[in-house]
């Protein structure tokens, strides 16, 4: 019982899939590498600041799905002003607390089961043309890094 436990969690330290996939067309969660407008990478530099999540690959106006059961919070928008692509949500439950950005959500709130469709990503090459369009996520404490949960 005991080993089984120990080799279930190894299991899913390796093979690292906590979380369902975030974005149509990309099953495995392939993070953003590096473009003109940067690296997708958790840490990664912003100019003098660092990126505080992590960029999942997705194109604009695909659908976005619950990486897990959780509850929608409320909006949260990834910019102090505004753009086209200025716009997310806070989602908690199963564990984890997170932001999604660049999405328009279907929902601020109530209860979404992993892998539901809770938005599609807005039109991220009308504000950063030739980027790797993405979904963004980060941690509520954005300390944690989010990829090991990919
Ligand atoms: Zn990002």
């Amino acid at each position: 019982m005991l080993r089984g436990i120990v080799l279930f969690i190894l299991f899913t330290q390796v093979t690292g899939r906590r979380w369902g996939s975030l974005c149509a067309g990309n099953p495995t969660n392939r993070v953003r590498g590096s473009d003109t407008w940067g690296s997708g990478a958790y840490g990664a530099p912003r100019g003098s600041r660092t990126h505080k999540g992590v960029d999942v690959v997705c194109s604009d106006g695909s659908d976005v799905y619950a990486p897990f059961d959780g509850t929608l919070v409320r909006r949260a928008n990834p910019y102090s002003r505004s753009n086209a692509i200025n716009n997310g949500v806070m989602l908690r439950g199963s564990g984890y607390c997170v932001k999604i950005f660049y999405i328009q959500p279907q929902s601020y709130s109530g209860n979404v089961a992993k892998g539901e469709t809770i938005g599609q990503l807005l039109r991220m090459q009308s504000v950063y043309p030739g980027i790797t369009s993405h979904v963004h996520i980060q941690m509520c404490d954005t300390s944690v890094d989010p990829t090991p949960n990919l």
